[in-house]
């Protein structure tokens, strides 16, 4: 297994096409803006060395033997499932943010059981061949870019009929050796700083989609992959000096997501896992998106507990951690946060058996642990800008605190409560405005798929007939 510093040195030696702000990257391990979402991905490697985190970082692979990184792993019981969502929660907890490796897991869980289904209901070879991935994964301890999100173009049509057939990734050529795809991925978390992409379909598909219900693995840097990585709030206090206006300088805002173009890209036999069975794109989507669900409820939670203690200390700093409302509001917090919780450890528990032998999460519970997300991080983040008071919107820049002339006077009317230096105060202060801003709500919000996808879900799995016949049963109406 690597550590947080191989792993750095590992991407180093990859040579992606990534493009920020209109220019080529060099190195996304020394680029100022992507710099953090590496450590913070780095931190996934160093929890597994961790005496104190080894047992939720790491997990024995039920290929080898072999203690593997339990971000390669596939899940074998509704325990591992747990240990996974207190994983995730320790690494919130940790980074303060989105670590990213995540999506590439549930890839491999989601590819594991449909491979054996589409090979037990075809004749196929696929999951042999993705065992074989899976092995080369835990052994070299990859990170993998989990592809889903096709930018879909008009919503209102299907892939086989937009007006640029390239809006959804698709086969544009098939060789006996492989295949040539064309198009792109949008959001894709983690992506300029993984080893390998596994793209997947994003949504059900019909027989005139067959083109687009593929599924492969990549390296990150195969020739035509290009990515442009995306804007955050805040991004260009990056390229400036100092760090106390980024408010988590080590670790960034959420995950550093990226455009990824598939421009004519070969993927060669041996790892593609899905090549026209479109029946099965809906069941790879739905298991991938219920793994991706259960993590909000530990990644998220543990990214509050560090808003929380942010709160906790701007309230010392300014002299109100005593007061009544304040006490309230973070009780508050607290009770949105352990639900998120609640969520994650439920669908967990509540995970069922599959035919290739591993464990599936409870998709209701884990649609309505999202769905929870999207309302309660708000809430959250309402929440912790509520206690901090109106300064984390309007605190002066760095560049005045460290000026000769203005920064003591900045300092001295930034100042709380005696005795705590004002710098202290203000950095509190940039972490709250950089964790409940902009971009950070609007991953809460559509990461993992919107809300409406999970209302989809949740009333797919509701039952409502069951439901039905209870109502019936008690009015007197019906005696079943
Ligand atoms: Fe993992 Fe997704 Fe949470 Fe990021 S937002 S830490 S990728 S579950």
């Amino acid at each position: 297994m690597m550590t947080g510093e191989q792993y750095r040195d590992s991407l180093r030696r990859l040579k992606l096409e990534v493009y920020y702000l209109g220019e080529r990257v060099d190195s996304v391990v020394d680029h100022p803006a992507l710099r953090p979402h590496v450590n913070s991905a780095a931190a996934t490697y160093d929890l597994a060395h961790d005496p104190e985190t080894e047992d939720l970082g790491t997990a024995k692979s039920h290929l080898s033997g072999e203690r593997v990184n339990r971000f390669t792993h596939i899940h074998h019981s509704p325990d591992e499932l747990v240990k996974k969502v207190k994983m995730l929660r320790a690494l919130g907890q940790r980074t303060g943010t989105c670590f990213q490796r995540c999506v590439g897991h549930d890839a491999l869980n989601a590819l594991f059981s449909v491979t054996y289904d589409v090979d037990a209901q075809r004749g196929t070879g696929y999951h042999a061949r993705f065992l074989e991935y899976l092995k080369y994964i835990q052994q070299n301890d990859l990170m993998i870019d989990g592809a889903m999100t096709d930018p879909k173009g008009d919503r209102s049509l299907s892939p086989g009929k937009q007006a640029d057939p390239d809006l959804y990734l698709h086969i544009v050529e098939r060789r006996p050796d492989g295949i040539v795809v064309r198009g792109a991925k949008a959001h894709q978390t983690g992506a300029v700083n993984s080893h390998e992409i596994i793209a997947m379909p994003t949504a059900a598909m019909g027989p005139d989609d067959a083109d687009y219900a593929v599924s492969f693995a990549l390296p990150s840097d195969t020739p035509g992959l290009i990515y442009v990585f995306g804007r955050q709030s805040n991004d260009v206090r990056r390229l400036e000096e100092g760090d106390v206006d980024l408010g988590n300088a080590r670790f960034g805002i959420v995950g550093g997501e990226a455009l990824v173009i598939f421009d004519d890209v070969f993927v060669p036999a041996a790892r593609i896992f899905m090549c026209g069975e479109y029946d099965f794109a809906g069941s790879l989507v739905e298991r991938f998106a219920s793994y991706h669900r259960q993590n909000y409820g530990g990644c998220k939670t543990g990214v509050a507990d560090v808003l929380v203690g942010a709160c906790v200390a701007a309230a010392d700093f300014q002299g109100t951690a005593k007061a009544s409302h304040v006490r309230d509001k973070i009780t508050e917090m607290v009770h949105l946060a352990e639900t998120l919780y609640c969520g994650s450890i439920a669908c967990s528990l509540e995970s069922r058996r599959l035919a290739a032998g591993n464990y599936f999460v409870d998709p209701l519970l884990a649609n309505t642990t999202k769905l929870n997300v999207t309302r309660f991080i708000y809430e959250i983040g309402r929440l912790a800008q509520d206690i901090a008071g109106g300064y984390i919107a309007t605190t002066p820049s760095e560049r005045d605190l460290r000026h000769p002339k203005i920064g003591p006077l900045v300092a001295k009317y930034m100042q709380g409560v005696a005795g705590v230096p004002a710098e202290h105060r203000i950095r509190i202060g940039r972490l709250i405005e950089n964790m409940t801003g902009g971009t950070a709500l609007a991953e809460a919000m559509h990461g993992a798929g919107s809300p409406q996808a999970q209302r989809v879900m949740i009333l797919r799995q509701a039952n409502l007939e069951h439901k039905r016949r209870l109502a019936l049963r008690l009015a007197g109406i019906a005696d079943q």
